[in-house]
């Protein structure tokens, strides 16, 4: 894959080209992994005016790209980026333009080893905005996927591990996140188990897809168990189709428009006083977590929360 300009429009690549790719990713026991790179990898902010009250990240580099900007750089990310090199063919996937693009990768991955020139970015500022897809190029869905902050930006269809957005610049200064940010390594070992899962299916002589696998180590977590929601849903709001619930789905759960007999958790929004004796009640961000890290986390951790003021 060369450096492609107008990203999602360019790729021409045909069913022959993914099977190529597929083959020879197969043979070299890799998966191909795109990544994006704003709020993903990196924040990027304007130099800011003297007098601007901005909080100052811990890693930062400037780039140059239309006017100057401050790139911060998300913990972990060298780490991260290592670690799966081995395992994962990386591409970068990007709605920002194609400068911008390669003076961060150039900060990211000054020898080229990372990423090489498999970078798919937008040309111009006012190009159309398409949907990232997993290209020919990566060997299509059975072996590639993505990690993105958004899901949003991506074709219905592609396998996309979400990320926690990251944000290095808040303006005003807010004061810091508790705890350090552990997103990157979060999905590192949801990206391991994808890849170890893979090979193990590969080596018992299947043809496995990533999706599928994905779609399967995601139910585990969650299986076996009912929620409802609190406050989460507005009136009238049918559940069918809301993205809290597919994401409870995604993960295993079932989910109910009603208390009803069989609910074994209520998943409530801040600042909601419904509670059921005999069910566990806890906070969104205990189904974020299990989104997070695949797992079941500990309720205690996630109790329900007053209206914040
Ligand atoms: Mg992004």
């Amino acid at each position: 894959m060369g450096l492609h300009a107008s990203c999602m429009r360019y790729f021409t690549g045909t069913d022959d080209m993914a099977r190529q790719t597929r083959d020879r990713l197969l043979a070299a026991r890799r998966l191909c992994l795109a990544i994006d790179l704003d709020e993903t990898l990196v924040h990027a902010n304007p130099v800011p005016e003297p007098g601007d009250a901005v909080a100052e990240p811990e890693q930062f580099f400037a780039v140059y790209w239309t006017e100057r900007h401050r790139v911060a750089l998300r913990p972990q990310v060298r780490e991260f980026l290592a670690e799966l090199a081995p395992m994962y063919e990386m591409c970068v996937s990007t709605q920002a333009q194609v400068d911008y693009a390669r003076c961060v990768i150039a900060e990211l991955d000054p020898t080229g080893e990372l990423f090489g020139d498999r970078v798919c970015a937008r040309v111009l500022a006012d190009s159309p905005v398409t949907y990232k897809s997993l290209i020919p190029d990566m060997g299509g869905p059975s072996v590639a996927l993505a990690v993105d902050d958004r899901l949003d930006a991506w074709e219905a269809g592609c396998t996309v591990l979400t990320v926690r957005p990251f944000r290095a610049f808040p303006n005003p200064p807010l004061p810091p996140t508790p705890g350090p940010d552990r997103a990157l390594s979060c999905v590192a070992e949801r990206l391991r188990a994808v890849y170890a899962e893979f090979y193990r299916r590969a080596d018992l002589g299947e043809d496995p897809s990533v999706s599928v696998v994905v779609a399967r180590l995601r139910q585990r977590a969650l299986a076996g168990i009912t929620i409802a929601f609190a406050g989460v849903l507005e009136p009238g709001e049918v559940l069918l189709g809301h993205r809290y619930v597919q994401c409870a789905r995604e993960l295993g759960a079932e989910c109910v428009q009603d208390v009803t007999l069989g609910v074994t958790h209520l998943v409530v929004a801040d600042g909601n006083p419904q509670r059921f004796p005999g069910i566990t009640a806890v906070n969104l961000d205990w189904l974020h977590t299990a989104a997070e890290t695949w797992s079941w986390p500990d309720e205690a951790d996630f109790p329900p929360r007053p209206m914040q003021s």
